[in-house]
């Protein structure tokens, strides 16, 4: 049987009171893998319906937010019981949320702000974001890429076609999703877009119970029907309907942190690695993070939902034998969980592991407005500091932080006091087209620390080659 999921789907509304079951029974009969139902669109007793029907289906899962519709009923009290709901084991991203300037049924003001707060709790509570955007496009991009939306990324939901609003989708590590539309006579634009859009960055949706395929046009949709959606796009790619499922199925599965196994430690050589967070100070343009490429050899490194606690990375750590080396690292910055960090290294140690390394951006000094290196000194050997640039201004460019271009005194500093406490002290660089690694390594040099340059992974580029 095909392989088919539901991204999208609005089971809760009043449309399948008579035969909720029954659609859910057809949606896995089908071959559907799991299902998605929205939280938003039914003011706040939507969240909890949506949660309660993932809570009595095993492959049921939830989102929860304002509908932009609904952005007028955003206040304290509504946001913080919606965060609430968000801590919920079932909910797996926050929406859908946007602007919706096609309809005006909240004013624009609402919208926003609105908006804006949800981008920032879906950063907060590391879920992914399911994004409504109607006559709204450049708005609603422009607000993704202000609030660093591409820490979590997500989906946009009912794609219409617009590629331009595509191209900074995927530029921020988001998904589109496709529905029913891809299927109507007058959707031909779509058609093009899908055939110019990469397929490992689609996602199948219905938006039931509106927006049905042919030959269901004008009826009510259910989740069974993405099998349409998925032929339709099979279609469009001239790709094999079979392997089009493996991949879109396996897309949507990445955005959503569904079945993807965290992964807190994993196994190199003789080296081990913790992966402790995905939260950085800095926004790296050349970060793979932002692609939502968190891929590491076979392994994921996505954090989804939270953070491993220390008893969950001392539990990871101790089911591998045999390493010389552990290493913070991941696709975030380890001293944003300092104590944590401290904790673990402390106990690495009294465990006997030869050499703890510690991999930073070298900003935590500024970032606690204290020097850090002397609670690390007694637990971690090395350091590896990202440099990144040969100078203040080039740095701010690269790494994007709040500090500006301060932050890179900041660094040289955190060098200077770290090559007191440590065994071994590296500063490295990103080998980046246009970027002076000579002059860097004089300023390494100067300060009269090791130096390293890391490669620049351009694969995960890939789906940019595509485009062109
Ligand atoms: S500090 Fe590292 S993980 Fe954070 S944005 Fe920069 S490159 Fe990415
Ligand atoms: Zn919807």
């Amino acid at each position: 049987m095909t392989k088919i999921y539901d991204s999208h789907a609005h089971l809760n509304f009043a449309d399948y009171d008579a035969d909720r079951e029954e659609v859910i029974r057809r949606a896995f009969a089908a071959g559907t893998k799991f299902i998605i139902n929205i939280g938003s669109g039914m003011g706040m007793k939507g969240n909890d319906d949506a949660i309660r029907i993932a809570n009595e289906h095993e492959n049921i899962y939830a989102t929860v937010g304002l509908h932009p519709h609904e952005a007028s009923l955003f206040n304290d009290q509504t946001f913080e019981t919606i965060a609430g709901l968000a801590d919920e084991p079932r909910v797996i991203a926050i929406g859908e949320v946007g602007l919706d300037y096609h309809y005006m049924h909240s004013p624009k003001e609402d919208q926003i702000r609105a908006f804006e707060a949800f981008i920032a709790l879906a950063r907060t509570k590391r879920l992914p974001l399911v994004i409504h955007s109607r006559d709204a496009n450049r708005e609603s991009m422009g607000m993704l890429r202000h609030g660093h939306a591409g820490d979590v990324a997500g989906v946009i939901h009912s794609f219409g076609g617009d590629m331009e609003q595509a191209h900074q989708a995927l530029d921020l590590g988001f998904y589109i999703s496709i529905n029913g539309i891809v299927t109507f006579k007058n959707a031909q634009s779509l058609r093009d877009a899908v055939a110019a859009l990469p397929v490992e960055r689609l996602v199948l949706e219905t938006d039931c119970p509106f927006l049905s395929p042919v030959p269901f046009r004008g009826k009510r949709n259910e989740p069974a029907y993405t099998a349409q959606v998925l032929s339709a796009i099979a279609g469009i790619k001239h790709i094999e309907e079979e392997r089009l499922a493996d991949i879109l199925l396996d897309n949507a599965r990445t955005a959503f942190g569904i079945g993807v196994e965290q992964t807190t430690v994993y196994r190199l050589d003789n080296k081990l690695y913790l992966n402790i967070t995905n939260r950085c100070t800095n926004v790296c343009v050349f970060c793979p993070k932002f692609r939502n490429d968190y891929a590491v050899r076979d392994y994921h490194l996505k954090l989804f939902k939270r953070e491993p606690t220390y008893d969950e990375i001392i539990d990871a750590v101790r089911r591998f034998p045999g390493y010389e080396e552990v290493v913070f690292v991941g696709f975030g910055e380890p001293t944003r969980r300092l104590e944590v960090l401290v904790a673990v290294a402390r106990w690495l140690k009294e465990h006997g592991v030869k050499t703890v390394r510690l991999d930073t951006d070298g900003l935590g000094n500024l970032v606690y407005g204290r020097d850090i290196t002397a609670e690390l000194g007694s637990v971690v050997d090395a350091v590896s500091v990202s440099l990144n640039a040969p100078d203040a201004q080039t740095y701010s460019r690269l790494c994007n932080n709040p500090y500006g271009e301060a932050s890179y005194e900041a660094v040289l500093n955190f060098i200077r006091l770290a090559k007191t406490r440590f065994r071994e002290v590296t500063a490295t660089m990103v080998d980046l087209p246009n970027i002076d690694v000579r002059a860097t390594q004089a300023v390494a040099d100067g300060l009269g620390v090791r130096f390293r340059v890391r490669p620049y992974y351009r694969e995960s580029l890939r789906y940019k080659k595509e485009r062109e």
